[in-house]
């Protein structure tokens, strides 16, 4: 198990990911998974610290790191 994507799963689907987005706390989801998690608690509460956040901001820095790193892993699979 590597380090490497720290920092770049999502905490709901634990996936790298995808459409990475900042909630107003600072903490990052798939925009998907935020999405879904909204409709199902009624609000955009934070699944990390609990924090109700008003908007979501995509993260172009996270979504640039993420196919970065998929790059890596698939082009250094030796372990
Ligand atoms: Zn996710
Ligand atoms: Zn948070």
């Amino acid at each position: 198990m590597r380090d490497l994507n720290l920092g770049l799963t999502c905490p709901i689907c634990w996936l790298l990911m995808s459409d990475p987005v900042d909630l107003d706390c600072g903490h990052n989801f798939c925009d998907a998974c935020i999405t879904n998690w909204t409709k199902m608690v009624g609000e955009m509460i934070c699944p990390a610290c609990q924090k109700v956040s008003l908007l979501k901001t995509p993260n172009s820095g996270i979504a640039s790191m993420v196919e970065q790193y998929e790059d890596l892993s698939s082009s250094s699979d030796d372990e």
